[in-house]
């Protein structure tokens, strides 16, 4: 961690350079447009986001915290890139939904905030932190007892690295290259650990996979490159 906290500053320039184009289906930001409805559909059958408190925790432009919303969630959105957050905001004024957007980290949200949250949500986010150890203890404090907390990542393995960097970013020009370092990228095991050292159970590892010919995303058994793990706040 650096004297800013758990936050890497390359990154979130990274993410405020591309924020303008977020919601353009056909940007940078398509694959996170093309998985939305699967993952939203995963977390609301497990759950039942109507009438939920829900945190989105990394939330960018507000795709996935958005969707909540129109499920009928109450969705606090944070960040630590500012221009994303404001192209989230922007957007509520097109859809007319509400969303509660702030700039902060999930450490001091946690300090703030302990055990608020029924769901807390953290997707394609713990690959761009330093420490995803310290966001998923952060993530297990917010949510209130009996919880639930969603994580979605990238493994890293030799077929991560071609699919998720060689693929996507240099053969597919699905995402803009340098979006991802490999160096970060968690396996589902070490994830795993990290959730039991923050005293949350995991119920359910699912694997999200990408089919280049007919250019679609799948949930399944999969969970060599993109997975998402779904985890349990004790009772009490
Ligand atoms: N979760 C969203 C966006 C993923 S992009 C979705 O899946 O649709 C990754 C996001 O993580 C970016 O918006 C970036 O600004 C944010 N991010 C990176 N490091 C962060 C940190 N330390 N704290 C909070 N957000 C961070």
């Amino acid at each position: 961690m650096n004297e800013q906290g758990n936050v890497d500053p390359s990154e979130l320039e990274k993410f405020g350079d591309l924020a303008h184009r977020w919601w353009d289906p056909h940007s940078e930001f398509k694959p996170l447009h093309d998985i939305n409805p699967l993952r939203l559909d995963w977390i609301d059958k497990s759950v039942g986001l109507a009438g939920k408190k829900v945190l989105d925790v990394g939330c960018g432009g507000g795709i996935l915290s958005e969707s909540m919303a129109v499920k009928g969630a109450s969705v606090t959105g944070i960040d630590l890139s500012e221009r994303p957050l404001g192209v989230a905001r922007l957007h509520l004024l097109e859809s007319g939904q509400n969303v509660d957007y702030r700039n902060i980290s999930a450490e001091a949200l946690a300090a703030e905030l302990p055990g608020a949250f029924d769901v807390v949500t953290c997707l394609e986010m713990l690959e761009h932190v330093p420490d995803p150890e310290s966001t998923v203890r952060a993530c297990a404090a917010l949510v209130k007892p009996g919880g639930e907390v969603f994580f979605s990542t990238i493994n890293r393995n030799l077929k991560a690295y071609v699919f998720a960097v060689l693929g996507a970013e240099y053969i597919l020009n699905l995402l803009p290259r340098g979006t991802h370092d490999y160096a970060r990228f968690l396996r589902p095991a070490e994830l795993v650990r990290c959730c039991r050292k923050a005293g949350l159970s995991v119920t359910e590892i699912i694997g999200m996979s990408y089919n280049p010919f007919s250019k679609t995303y799948t949930l399944g058994r999969d969970t060599s490159v993109n997975y998402l793990i779904r985890a349990t706040a004790p009772t009490q």
